[in-house]
């Protein structure tokens, strides 16, 4: 059976332009990049030319860009980092309830050794409020960490709003950009934004590589020690080839987005339209404003979302239904249930999101199936 993949913000498949990119620096070119010899500079050159490449997709300078393991390293790197390096100056940070676990876990952890956070509401479309944002900040809040777009439900936030007030405030200002980088446009100089996070399998590029942006200035306490690599503040051999395929699926995002925007928004309408038309009670989740062009999460009153994913699983579909990352357990979806939903609604949500890959005709595969099976399910 054909796989139809609908999950694109649980991960994406690897370009083929990327992993052609990648594959010398496996086994031909393959010194360490930092040893002094030819193939070991052939490595750093390479790494060089990739933190070029991640530093134009977002507008900052190369030598703001650290090559991280991930995401969700990138976050626990900055944010422990800014903890650790302010913690004089206050204890106090300020993020949202929706944010990605990898910020969330990581700001409980840190309560726990005596630093204080605020988890900012948001509105049923999935939205902070920015008048909350000033008012919960303090004179000792060394910290603010919102995502720049949400894994589950697509909403952006008003990202510029809250960097003017960070900076209004001297306030450090870091951004989890992982679902955004590649998929709506960012400049990190325009928007005022200080630090931001992003990782290469939301993106086309392989696992087990990230990058963290911060502006030059900006003090961090390192999380890795060890060797010097990335400026020492990352310690350990890097990852070559997973630097070169991020690189390359950046240079490739930074070409083709406004297409692949065009191209995700009009698959998701599409799939909107033809849900609200021919599911009876469906009801989108987050609003249609602000929302990442490939993302739709709708709940299916009275159907129940493990079942509808293990029945469309059987027709060779992917979607989710909240994130991989909170799938497994048994609690419902922490990002819907601060929209409001009831634990029943988050219980019957499923997840739809859209890449390069997928075409009108997947989307009528798609449709055709649910229809069936809700209905089958709510019999
Ligand atoms: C996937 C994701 C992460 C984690 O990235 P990894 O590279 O998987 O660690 C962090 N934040 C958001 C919003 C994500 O979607």
């Amino acid at each position: 059976m054909q796989i139809k993949y609908f999950d694109n913000a649980a991960t994406t498949r690897v370009k083929k332009e990327v992993l052609e990119e990648m594959l010398p620096y496996f086994n031909e070119k393959y010194g360490n990049p930092s040893s002094l010899y030819s193939i070991g500079r052939v490595s750093k050159k390479a790494i060089e030319e990739s933190r070029k490449k991640v530093a134009n997709l977002i507008n900052c300078n190369p030598n703001e860009i650290y090559f991280t393991g991930c995401g969700s390293e990138s976050d626990n790197t900055i944010i422990k980092g800014i903890a650790n390096t302010y913690r004089k100056k206050g204890r106090h940070i300020i993020t949202s309830q929706i944010e990605h676990p990898a910020v969330l876990h990581t700001c409980q952890a840190l309560e726990k050794q005596g630093f204080e956070v605020t988890y900012l509401k948001v509105n049923k479309e999935g939205f902070i409020n920015i008048e909350e944002l000033r008012n919960s900040i303090r004179n000792d809040t060394i910290l603010i960490s919102i995502m720049f777009a949400n894994n589950e439900i697509g909403s952006i936030q008003p990202i510029e709003m809250i960097s003017k007030i960070a900076r209004m405030y001297n306030i450090v200002f870091h951004t989890d950009a992982v679902q955004a980088c590649g998929n709506i446009p960012i400049d990190v100089k325009r928007m005022g934004i200080d630090s931001l996070s992003l990782s290469g399998h939301k993106l086309y590029a392989p696992k087990g590589i990230g990058a963290l942006y911060v502006r030059n200035g900006i003090e961090f306490e390192k999380f890795m020690d060890g060797g010097h690599q990335e400026k020492n503040k990352r310690a350990g051999t890097e990852n070559v080839a997973g630097i070169v395929g991020l690189g390359k699926a950046c240079e490739l995002a930074n070409i083709h987005l406004k297409e692949h925007m065009q191209h995700l928004k009009e698959l998701r309408d599409y799939f909107i339209l033809q849900v609200e038309e021919k599911i009876e009670g469906a009801v989108l989740n987050g609003g249609i404003e602000n929302r990442l062009p490939g993302n739709a999460n709708f709940a299916f009153p009275s159907v129940d979302g493990e079942a509808l994913l293990l029945n469309l699983d059987a027709k060779g579909i992917c979607a989710s239904a909240g994130s991989a990352c909170t799938s497994g357990s048994s609690a419902p979806s922490h990002v819907l249930s601060s929209i409001g939903l009831s634990d029943e609604l988050a219980r019957s949500s499923l997840r739809v999101t859209f890449g390069e890959d997928n075409t009108k005709e997947d989307v009528d595969y798609l449709v055709e199936n649910l229809c069936e099976i809700v209905q089958k399910l709510r019999k």
